[in-house]
């Protein structure tokens, strides 16, 4: 096993840096026990793509990227066991070999399993990538390894549980048949996309919308499952759509200075790159995720039950509209919507939520950038809860308040980390432990 020594540890936009002692990087499960086993505080980490403050932090950091092979298939339970450190692309194209897939999708494909499922990550019409794990291994604190099924009650625990419980060691997910999307994008006014989203998850199998703020318009994302051999009329529009980012990148570049730049830059984009149509087919991993990022950027995300979500967004729309407000945001806010399960600490804990992301694509400037500022009261004040890997500042006051099992996730934490081995300094204050 690969150690270094006295580095500095940097997330991938580099807005969280740490300094430690010592950095192993793990290629097996007996590597990753020993570890944790002789260390009195450690955090382990993937891709390091969490713009929250989870992943490092400590003297002693484990790498586990290199802890990524498929373990092995079964073909009559359409399942797959993988070692925690698999690149979430590297999954896909294996499963989609097989004539499988995972039907909820994040619109990355760079991340690890273990970085993924500990953050809740999830995807759009159906549920947190966790929900589809039907068994995994933990090493827990005292290095020794715990094996749960999905019929035991403690998995409702595991399944998004920010790596404070353990780490996840290898994990088998539940696969389904591969299917193909009919996928159509289109412009769409406010006040047409808002109040068709029931209606609309009710007809499509996909749905997405991006966020258009500052023009009064949506970008709508619909997908329908079809026969693998139905002919469509493909158009992924004008070619230069995809300097996007770049144009994005250009139109922005001083909007930390002039924020009201912002309203400017995005009326123009949307006349450039989110006017048109588009129609394509493929699976939910190629017609859907996007699979590689020009830069870097910062991320925060909110969530709120469905049925709340359009009041949300019309104050949210009011307040980020006025001029005394410094709230002007990058395009696009991509609202996506998640179907309820039983995991304590997901976003969607006993209620089907819409998500909402919201953007700075300049990472340096992002302490600057009021949006998350608004976006986090807004979403707070109606019982939102954020997503665990993004920006955000609300801690343990807060979040007991919108997580039912937030005191029962506390305790079990308790007894399964008694000396908080797995705790670093944002850790600790979210759970409101001593220092
Ligand atoms: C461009 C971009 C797009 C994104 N899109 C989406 C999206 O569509 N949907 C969505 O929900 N999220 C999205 N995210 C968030 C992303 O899914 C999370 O940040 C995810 O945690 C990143 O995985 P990682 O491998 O980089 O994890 P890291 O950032 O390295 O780690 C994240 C957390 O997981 C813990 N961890 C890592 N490995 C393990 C393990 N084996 N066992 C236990 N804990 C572990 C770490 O300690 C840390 O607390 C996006 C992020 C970016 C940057």
């Amino acid at each position: 096993m690969k150690q270094e020594k006295n580095g500095i540890w940097k997330s991938w936009n580099e807005n969280i840096t740490y300094k430690y002692k010592s950095l192993y990087s793990i290629t097996s499960e007996k590597e990753l026990q020993e570890i944790i086993l002789k260390s009195d505080k450690v955090r382990f980490f993937g891709s390091k793509q969490s713009s929250a403050d989870i992943a490092s932090g400590t003297q002693t950091l484990i790498d586990i990227s290199g802890y990524n092979k498929i373990l092995s298939f079964n073909d009559s339970d359409c399942t797959i066991t993988v070692q925690s450190g698999i690149i979430l692309g590297d999954l896909l194209e294996a499963i989609e070999a097989k004539g499988w897939c995972i039907p909820c999708l994040p619109d990355i494909n760079t991340i690890t399993i273990g970085g993924a499922l500990a953050t809740g990550t999830h995807g759009t019409s159906g549920k947190l990538l966790c929900e589809y794990i039907t068994n995994c291994t933990l090493v827990l604190a005292d290095g020794s390894i715990k094996t749960i099924n999905e019929s035991e009650k403690i998995m409702d625990a595991i399944r998004v549980s920010l790596g404070v419980l353990g780490a996840i060691s290898t994990i088998t997910f539940k696969c389904e048949p591969l299917y193909t999307l009919h996928v159509k994008e289109f412009p769409e006014n406010d006040s047409d996309w808002l109040p068709k989203i029931k209606e609309r998850l009710q007809k499509h199998d996909f749905l997405r919308v991006l966020w258009l703020p500052h023009t009064d318009k949506g970008y709508v994302i619909t997908g329908d499952k079809i026969d693998i051999n139905t002919e469509i009329k493909e158009d992924l529009g004008p070619s230069y759509l995809k300097h996007r980012r770049t144009a994005s990148k250009i139109l922005y570049k001083y909007t930390h200075i002039f924020p009201w730049i912002t309203a400017i830059a995005n009326k123009i984009l949307y006349k450039g790159f989110f006017s048109s149509t588009k129609e394509h087919k493929g699976s939910l991993y190629q017609a859907t995720v996007t699979k590689s990022r020009g830069s870097t950027l910062e991320l925060a995300e909110w969530t709120i039950g469905l049925d709340k979500f359009a009041e949300v967004f019309e104050e949210l729309k009011t307040e980020i509209n006025k001029w005394s407000n410094k709230s002007f945001i990058h395009i696009p806010m991509d609202i996506r919507f998640v179907y309820k399960d039983k995991s304590w600490l997901s976003y969607a804990y006993k209620q089907d939520i819409v998500t909402m992301g919201c953007v700075s694509r300049n990472a340096a400037t992002a302490d600057t950038y009021e949006a998350f500022k608004s976006v986090e009261k807004i979403f707070l004040k109606h019982g939102g809860k954020p997503h665990w890997a993004k920006r955000f500042t609300a801690k343990n006051a807060e979040l007991s308040k919108v997580y039912e099992k937030w005191e029962d996730f506390k305790t079990l934490r308790q007894t399964m980390d008694p000396t908080n081995k797995f705790l670093n300094p944002y850790l600790t204050e979210i759970f409101n432990e001593k220092k």
